[in-house]
Formats: C-alpha cells, sequence, structure tokens
C-alpha cells in the first residue's frame, strides 16, 4: 500500500476522532479566512505553515502560484478565483512563491523548457517579473537573481489579481486585503511584500500590529 494510502486508513482511525466535531460542522458549510495561492512544490504544507484547520484556507495550487491576467477565457484559477471572492467573500488573498521553486528556475531559463512545452507557455505569465529582474540586477549572479525573480513573481501575480473584476470590485469597495509572501523552505521564514517601503519584511515585522492585538485579545489566547 502506498505511504499515503496507509495515511488515510491512520487518519480515520486516530486523527478523525479527535476533530469529529470540527468535521461535522464543516459539513455544513465553509467559511474560509483566505484565497491562498500557492505553487504545487510538494514541499510547501499550506496548513503546517500557517497553523490552520480545514475550512479555514481556500487554496488554488499551480506550477509558479501564478494568475493569469484576467480574459475571457475561462480557467481554472480564473474560475476558483470568481468563487472564493464573489462567493464566499473571502477577506484575504494570498500568493506565496517559495525558495528554490522550479518553475521559477525555467522562467529564469526557458531554452531549457524545450521538452515541456505547456510549462514553458505557462510560465509566460511571469516574463515580466523576469524582465524587472533583468532589469535592476543585470549583474547579479544566480542565487540573488532567483531570490528577486521569487519576489518580483509574486509582486507582478498581485498586480494580476487585480485585473479580475471580482477582485477590483472587492478592493473598491475596500473589503479585501491581498498579501504577496515568500515561504523559505530550508529556515521556515516567511517574509512579506510590504508596498510601503517597496521590498519583502519578515512576517512578524510586517504583522507586527495584528500580532499585537492577538495577543491582547482573551478569546484568541493561546
Ligand atoms: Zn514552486
Amino acid at each position: 500500500m502506498p505511504h499515503f494510502a496507509a495515511g488515510v486508513v491512520r487518519f480515520q482511525n486516530t486523527v478523525y476522532p479527535e476533530k469529529k466535531e470540527l468535521f461535522e460542522r464543516l459539513s455544513e458549510g465553509q467559511s474560509p479566512e483566505a484565497l491562498f495561492i500557492t505553487c504545487s512544490d510538494s514541499r510547501i504544507e499550506t496548513a503546517m505553515i500557517t497553523q490552520t484547520d480545514p475550512g479555514e484556507l481556500f487554496i488554488c495550487r499551480n506550477a509558479g502560484n501564478i494568475v493569469p491576467p484576467h480574459t475571457h477565457h475561462t480557467g481554472g484559477m480564473t474560475a476558483s478565483i470568481e468563487f472564493a471572492v464573489a462567493a464566499l467573500q473571502v477577506p484575504h488573498i494570498v500568493v506565496c512563491g517559495h525558495t528554490e521553486c522550479g518553475a521559477m528556475k525555467g522562467a529564469m531559463n526557458p531554452e531549457g523548457l524545450n521538452s515541456l512545452p505547456h510549462v514553458r507557455e505557462w510560465l509566460g505569465y511571469s516574463r515580466a517579473a523576469v524582465d524587472i529582474v533583468n532589469e535592476i540586477a543585470p549583474d547579479a549572479g544566480d542565487d540573488e537573481r532567483i531570490k528577486l525573480l521569487l519576489e518580483q513573481n509574486v509582486v507582478l501575480q498581485l498586480q494580476h489579481l487585480r485585473t479580475h473584476p471580482s477582485v477590483a470590485a472587492r478592493l473598491a469597495k475596500g473589503d479585501l486585503t491581498l498579501h504577496g509572501w515568500i515561504y523559505d523552505i530550508k529556515s521556515g521564514g516567511v517574509t512579506v511584500w510590504d508596498e510601503s517601503v517597496n521590498t519583502f519584511v519578515p512576517v512578524d515585522e510586517r504583522y507586527a500590529k495584528e500580532i499585537a492585538s492577538l495577543a491582547h485579545d482573551p478569546g484568541c489566547a493561546a
């Protein structure tokens, strides 16, 4: 039996009984706090990183955590974004890139993708981020270039999100917040795009105010 199939049996026998009430409540509906868009990379475990339970994140994953700009063509991302934003009314959208991203390495070197035509075409949605890196850091080494590309790609996909009518409308209304994150696989660190300083800052720094108010709210105290 594959490891993941044995895991289902273990889940049913030990994990489910412990959280039975949660699962029963979830069967009546969902009200996630965020649409969480991240890479398909197997090393990203969204629930573990964010310490969330089922029902808290509406998750869309694809190679490179890409959001194609809105067009009249219907795609999986377009429909999922519309559903999360217009139907579920999520108050937050997170675009989360990550270190060691194979998709971003491919975007940086598309000539190596000749045998993967669909990957190459998909990564065209990151092309502007590659061009930005080439413009702002023409002499940087490979490590620095890929780090900048991870960041610029997240910022670019946040821009693409704004072209989706459901997102644009909610942003105009003022009840939707966009977040750009980079998850570091090796260190567990998360940095967050801070528009006011035009850079990525550590997660505890970016959300310092929110974390402080949680600590003072007895209802949320751990
Ligand atoms: Zn990736």
